[in-house]
C-alpha cells in the first residue's frame, strides 16, 4: 500500500503528524491512508482507492460524509455569526435553541446543558461538577469515582482515569481515586456454570462491596457507557442497570450514562439509557450529537442535579469552568440540524431497520471456526476472534489476528477497527442494504484469508 517516494503523502504523513492510537511498526509497513474526501459512507484516499467505511470515521459520522444540509447549516451559521463563547452572561441564539432541543430530547421534564468540546471534556466536566458539589455541600471527601474495566470516556488526564485500560499506566494514570471495577461482559468475565442473572447479581454485590470498603459517603459518582464503546462493544449482561442503579439509588451515588456512542440513535433508540431502560442522573453527549460535522461535547443534567448546581454556584456567585468555544454558535447550527436529520430524515428509522439484518450478518460470521462471539445491539457490533472456540483462547503474536484481519479489510476497500482480539462494525445509519451486503463480503473475504 505504501508508496516509497521521498515525497509521497505516505512519507510527508511520516515526517510531520505524530500518530496517536495508531500501531507504528503498521504504519512503517503499510504507510498512513490519507483521505482526500468521501461520498455517503464511503471514503477515497489520496491514490483514488475507495473504502467502504464500516466504523463511520469515529463511530460519529452517522449521516455519511457529504450530507448537504449539515454542511449548509455550518456555512449558513459560519456566514451570519462565526464565534463566540457561552459565558460572561453571553451565549448565542443557537445556543439556547439547542439547549432547549436537547432537553426535549433528553428522558428529563426539565434540565441544564454545558457544552464542551469533546466527550474527554464532557467527562471531566461531569466529574468536576460532582466534585464541587462535594466541597459546596459540605462533603469534600466524597471524591472517588467509579467506573468499569474495559470503559471508554476519553483521554484527558481524569476521562483517562476513569477509561478502564491498561494502556493508560504509560501516563502513570489512573490518578488517586479511581475505581474499575469488573467489566459486565457475561460470555468473557462468567464463571464456569454461572446462569447470565447470577453474573448480573454478582456485578451489583461487587459494586456493594466496593461501596462498603470504600465509604459510601467517599464517592462522587459511577459512570458508565450503556454499550462500552471502545472497549470492543460490550452490551450490558442481562438486568444490569436496573441491578446496578438500584446499589447506586441506595447509597445516594449519581448514575452518569457516557452515552458519547450510543447517544442519537446508535442502539436504535435516542438513548441508550432508552434501550436499556433506566433514567440516569445526567448524560454524557458529543459525536452523532453533531453527526460528526463539529467537535462538541454537552453535559446533560437532570433535575435534581440541576437544582443542586444551581445552588452550589449561586452560593459562591458563579461555576468557574467553561471552554473558549463552549456552545460555539456554528456547533449549535450544527448540533440542531444533525438531531433534525436522525430524528427526522429518518435515520433512526433506518438504524431500526437495518439491525436485523446486521444481526444475521454478524451471526453468519460466527459460524466460523475462529470467531468466538458475535456481540452488539443496534448498529454497533463485534467480532471477537479466538484460536480456540471451545475455551475462548485468544490468538498469541505480536500483531493482534484483529489488526490482520483490518488490514486485510482495508486491502479490499473496507475499513473497521481491530479492538483487542475483536473487529468492530459501527455502520453509519444511511447505510443501504447492498452497502450492507458489501460491509459482510468484505469482512468474509478477510476473514478467509487470514484464518
Ligand atoms: N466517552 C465515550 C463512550 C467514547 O467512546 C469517547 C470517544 O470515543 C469519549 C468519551 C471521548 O470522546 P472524545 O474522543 O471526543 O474526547
Amino acid at each position: 500500500m505504501r508508496d516509497d517516494a521521498p515525497n509521497s503523502w505516505e512519507a510527508r504523513a511520516d515526517a510531520h503528524s505524530f500518530y496517536g492510537f495508531t500501531d507504528l511498526p503498521t504504519i512503517e509497513d503499510r504507510g498512513a491512508v490519507v483521505l482526500t474526501h468521501g461520498e455517503g459512507p464511503y471514503v477515497f484516499d489520496v491514490h483514488g482507492r475507495k473504502y467502504l467505511d464500516a466504523n463511520s470515521g469515529l463511530w460519529n459520522m452517522v449521516a455519511g460524509f457529504d450530507h448537504p444540509g449539515l454542511a449548509e447549516a455550518a456555512k449558513a451559521q459560519y456566514d451570519r455569526f462565526p464565534g463566540y463563547h457561552a459565558f460572561f452572561g453571553r451565549m448565542s441564539d443557537q445556543t439556547v435553541m439547542l439547549s432547549e432541543k436537547l432537553i426535549e430530547v433528553s428522558p428529563y421534564d426539565t434540565g441544564k446543558v454545558f457544552y464542551t468540546n469533546s466527550g474527554s471534556e464532557a467527562n471531566d466536566t461531569m466529574v468536576k461538577m460532582l466534585w464541587f458539589l462535594s466541597g459546596s455541600e459540605g462533603q469534600p471527601q466524597r471524591r472517588k469515582i467509579i467506573t468499569r474495566k474495559n470503559a471508554y470516556h476519553g483521554v484527558t488526564a481524569v476521562s483517562a482515569s476513569m477509561t478502564g485500560k491498561p494502556y493508560n499506566s504509560v501516563f502513570g494514570l489512573p490518578l488517586d481515586g479511581f475505581i474499575h471495577l469488573t467489566c459486565p461482559h457475561f460470555w468473557r468475565e462468567g464463571l464456569p456454570g454461572e446462569t447470565e442473572e447470577q453474573f448480573t447479581a454478582r456485578m451489583a454485590q461487587e459494586l456493594e462491596d466496593v461501596i462498603a470498603t470504600e465509604g459510601a459517603d467517599t464517592i462522587a459518582g459511577f459512570f458508565a457507557e450503556p454499550v462500552m464503546g471502545a472497549g470492543g462493544v460490550i452490551p450490558p449482561s442481562k438486568g444490569y442497570f436496573q441491578a446496578i442503579h438500584k446499589v447506586l439509588k441506595k447509597h445516594n451515588i449519581p448514575l452518569i450514562s457516557d452515552e458519547v456512542i450510543c447517544g442519537f440513535g446508535r442502539t436504535g433508540a435516542v438513548w441508550g439509557c432508552e434501550t436499556y431502560d433506566f433514567i440516569p442522573d445526567a448524560i454524557i453527549s458529543s459525536k452523532n450529537l453533531t453527526a460528526g460535522y463539529f467537535p462538541m461535547g454537552a453535559v446533560i443534567l437532570g433535575p435534581e442535579l440541576t437544582a443542586r448546581l444551581q445552588a452550589a454556584s449561586e452560593a459562591i456567585e458563579e461555576f468557574p469552568h467553561g471552554f473558549t468555544a463552549s456552545g460555539h454558535p456554528v456547533g449549535c447550527a450544527v448540533a440542531l440540524k444533525a438531531i433534525d436529520v436522525i430524528l427526522n430524515e429518518g435515520l433512526i428509522d433506518n438504524v431500526r431497520a437495518l439491525t436485523p439484518k446486521f444481526e444475521a450478518g454478524m451471526a453468519r460470521l460466527l459460524e466460523n471456526p475462529n470467531i468466538g462471539e458475535a456481540r452488539g445491539k443496534g448498529l454497533m457490533g463485534a467480532l471477537e476472534a479466538v484460536a480456540d472456540k471451545a475455551t475462548k483462547t485468544p490468538f498469541a503474536g505480536d500483531l493482534s489476528v484483529s489488526e490482520r484481519i483490518a488490514n486485510t479489510c482495508t486491502d479490499h476497500g473496507l475499513i473497521c477497527r481491530p479492538l483487542g482480539q475483536a473487529v468492530v462494525l459501527c455502520p453509519a445509519f444511511i447505510m443501504t442494504e447492498p452497502q450492507m451486503d458489501e460491509m459482510f463480503e468484505k469482512l468474509e473475504l478477510a476473514l478467509k484469508k487470514v484464518f
